[in-house]
């Protein structure tokens, strides 16, 4: 009888060195049933009968890739006789990680330690016995890139495999947990599959994690589960946590005991980074720290060191080097009117507009790039994560969100990393909430007529779009179409590190060019156009330049008033601005500035501000026209996008539908109950109307999922 021997462990652990190693040319490659995932077996060198399967990299045995269903499915199924599990012994936190669940399986393990020949180099030192005592498994140090150790682990793992008594000790988890475990064993034993003795503390754990794989194949009878989901949700009610990361938590509470006592590290335990890391990914610091930070970086860019040169690049700049003496030479050498208004009003007002936000945007990419070259970015992912999976997102869809605030084209298609489609998805709906470079301006303008530039606004305006994004998680994770449990996330912290000042202004450029190249070309025409328009129209029966009350794009905008007046805009200068950002969102802040001529209002006074309030005569309508514009439909390019990426008509329709629904929701509490606040309105049928949708949005977001998530997600995995 053959003997077969199966290779686990993270990618980049050193398996395929050491595979090759060991099977030497009687590989043969193929797929594992059913999926592209590759296949790689071997004949053991020197042993005629002893085969050596490669699985696939992985990080885990949970059901939530092709990698690690066809790895467990493999190990549970075809019981191979013993596992080599390669452990990267530089990186022992994370690889263990798989170690805990490979012994489980009942199974006989040898620990290959890998990469040995770097960890010597470090000088760090592994209690190989105390190891193998607290696995229970050999354990054996190779390099598997110079060849050392690897015959020895094989060895280890034949001898092994004909004593099939050797087998591995299974973590114990704590008190609480074990008692659920015990009960869940006793319920499962009758269903468990005929050859499945050493498994079944695996198969308990599994449905204890409430793994839908498992779940399907056990067909556990209606009582036993009822009373199996009673014993957990008590325990998850009392840990305030899901089962599997309770599970998770244990599984890395246990690693890093063990590496306490396993290793000896030569450099001090705590490097610096690891020492900033306690404090900013702590649980409860974690968070508000993310938000002071986030904070600062917009109060800064929008409000103190940006409105100071944006003011200049209005003001003084467009509106006083530029616009005016434009104007005077064009006048000089006898341009005609409607020429130097097109010049003036048409092409200065509006794409200076645009520009004049340039430097705000350098300064906020300037932090951002900061922040995500020196580490921080990585680990808000990763607080991120601990967050959004509460609400049915991965920490994965943070990096879209991140890519989003300069802009959501790049932001969409980064979505492309996540590998299940419903997170995908939903990732793709929301991840344009989050504001982007064009919207920045659109802020700091209302900003300025809202509140007089006050710091509080951007900053606000960017939690709004998290808001967004988190309550739309919610909401949409109750409906049929996303239900599922979000996958884990498993990513790599850098060490802090000062980033190199050539690579922070190479992404903040990078960012702004776009945005700079954007106000010469669709920016440039859109002015144009929306110069055009808004110059000319039907005027005592003929077609000319008229006043802009009657031109064409007066006309156009009352069209489409109505939608907005119980939004509190219904005039026709915020409406056509909101349709010119569908374009492009540069265009809200380009429109106001053609609409409002920035050079000709008073200097003391931010020039578009002043002007600003003639369209948004209060606070609360300039409130509701932000949240409207930021929150609805993005600009085509985003849209085309997202298209891309769903790569279906319907479900684009439905993400910027779903998207101006929202907008035109969250605008319309804005303004019904902002006004009534303000006592600009007194209490009306559209109060009642605000009444009943906020209602409706809170029991949306509340309401139980009645199983939602668990049963689709069996449901899926029965329909793969
Ligand atoms: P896999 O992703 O697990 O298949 O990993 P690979 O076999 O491709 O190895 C990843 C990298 O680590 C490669 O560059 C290998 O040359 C290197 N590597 C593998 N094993 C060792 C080792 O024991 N020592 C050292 N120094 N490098 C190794």
């Amino acid at each position: 009888m053959d003997i077969r021997i199966a290779l686990a462990g993270n990618p980049n652990s050193g398996k395929t060195t050491m595979f090759n190693g060991l099977t030497g040319s009687s590989q043969y490659v193929g797929n594992w049933p059913g999926v592209t995932v590759e296949k790689k077996e071997g004949k053991l060198r020197g042993h005629k009968n002893v085969i050596v399967t490669d699985l696939p990299g992985i990080y885990s045995l949970s059901p939530y890739s092709p990698e690690e269903l066809v790895s467990r499915d493999y190990l549970v199924k075809e019981r191979p006789d013993a596992i080599i599990n390669i452990v990267d012994a530089t990186n022992l936190e994370r690889n263990l990680y798989l170690t805990t669940q490979l012994i489980e399986l009942g199974i006989p393990v040898v620990i290959a330690l890998n990469m040995f020949d770097l960890l010597k180099k470090s000088g760090d030192t592994v209690n190989k016995a105390a190891l193998e005592d607290l696995f229970g498994c050999t354990v054996i140090e190779t390099s598997a890139l110079k060849g050392q150790g690897i015959k020895e682990a094989a060895e280890a793992a034949i001898g092994l495999a004909s004593q099939k008594n050797k087998l591995p000790k299974p973590v114990v988890f704590s008190k609480s947990v074990e008692a659920v475990l015990a009960g869940i064993s006793e319920s499962i034993n009758p269903v468990l599959p005929a050859n499945s003795g050493n498994l079944s503390r695996w198969y308990s754990i599994k449905v204890f994690e409430r793994d839908a794989n498992v779940l399907d194949a056990l067909k556990i009878p209606e009582t036993e589960s009822k009373k199996i989901d009673g014993s957990i949700k008590a325990l998850e009610n009392e840990q305030d946590d899901d089962s599997e990361s309770i599970i998770t938590n244990e599984r890395y509470t246990f690693i890093s005991k063990t590496i306490k006592s396993v290793m000896h590290k030569k450099s001090p335990a705590l490097s610096t980074s690891d020492k900033i890391d306690r404090i900013v990914t702590n649980r409860w610091l974690a968070l508000p720290i993310f938000a002071v930070v986030m904070f600062l970086v917009y109060y800064i860019s929008v409000t103190t060191l940006g409105a100071l040169v944006t003011d200049f690049t209005n003001d003084t700049l467009f509106g006083d080097w530029i616009q005016g003496p434009v104007g005077e030479w064009l006048e000089g050498i006898g341009a005609a009117a409607w020429l130097t208004s097109l010049i003036v009003d048409g092409i200065i007002g509006g794409v200076g507009a645009v520009l004049g936000f340039v430097p705000q945007l350098f300064v906020l990419f300037f932090f951002l790039a900061f922040l995500e070259d020196c580490g921080y970015m990585a680990r808000v992912a990763f607080i991120m994560d601990r967050i959004f999976r509460k609400f049915g997102l991965s920490g994965k869809s943070f990096i879209p969100m991140l890519i989003s605030s300069g802009c959501g084209v790049p932001g969409v298609m980064a979505a492309k990393t996540i590998e299940n489609e419903k997170d995908r998805r939903m990732t793709v709906m929301t991840t344009t909430f989050i504001p982007c470079s064009a919207k920045l301006p659109i802020i700091a303008f209302l900003a300025g007529i809202i509140a007089g530039g006050a710091g509080w606004v951007a900053p606000s305006m960017y939690f709004l779009g998290i808001f967004a994004v988190i309550s739309s998680g919610i909401i949409l994770k109750k409906t049929k179409m996303f239900a599922g449990e979000p996958a884990p996330f498993v990513m790599e912290l850098p060490s802090y590190h000062w980033p190199s000042i050539k690579s922070v202004l190479f992404h903040m450029w990078d960012r702004v060019k776009a945005f700079i190249i954007k106000a010469g070309t669709i920016i440039f025409i859109a002015c144009g156009i929306i110069w055009f328009l808004s110059s000319f129209g039907f005027s005592g029966g003929s077609f000319g330049m008229v006043e802009q009350d009657e031109s064409l794009l007066a006309f156009l905008g009352n069209m489409f008033a109505w939608i907005f007046m119980p939004l509190g805009f219904g005039n026709w200068q915020a409406t056509v601005a909101t349709i010119t950002g569908l374009v492009a969102k540069e265009n809200v802040v380009a429109t106001f500035g053609i609409l409002t001529g920035v050079g000709e209002v008073a200097e003391t006074d931010p020039a578009l501000w002043a002007a600003g309030r003639s369209i948004f005569p209060t606070a609360i309508q300039g409130l509701s026209f932000l949240v409207f514009n930021l929150l609805c439909a993005p600009c085509f390019a985003a849209i085309g996008a997202i298209r891309r990426e769903m790569a279906s008509g319907k479900w684009t329709w439905f993400a910027i539908g779903y998207q101006t629904v929202y907008a035109y929701v969250m605008a319309f509490l804005v303004y019904q109950f902002g006004s009534l606040i303000t006592g600009l309105a007194s209490f009306s049928g559209w109060t009642v109307a605000a009444i009943v949708l906020a209602l409706g949005f809170l029991y949306l977001l509340f309401r139980p999922d009645g199983g939602m998530r668990r049963r689709n997600s069996m449901q899926n995995h029965a329909n793969a």
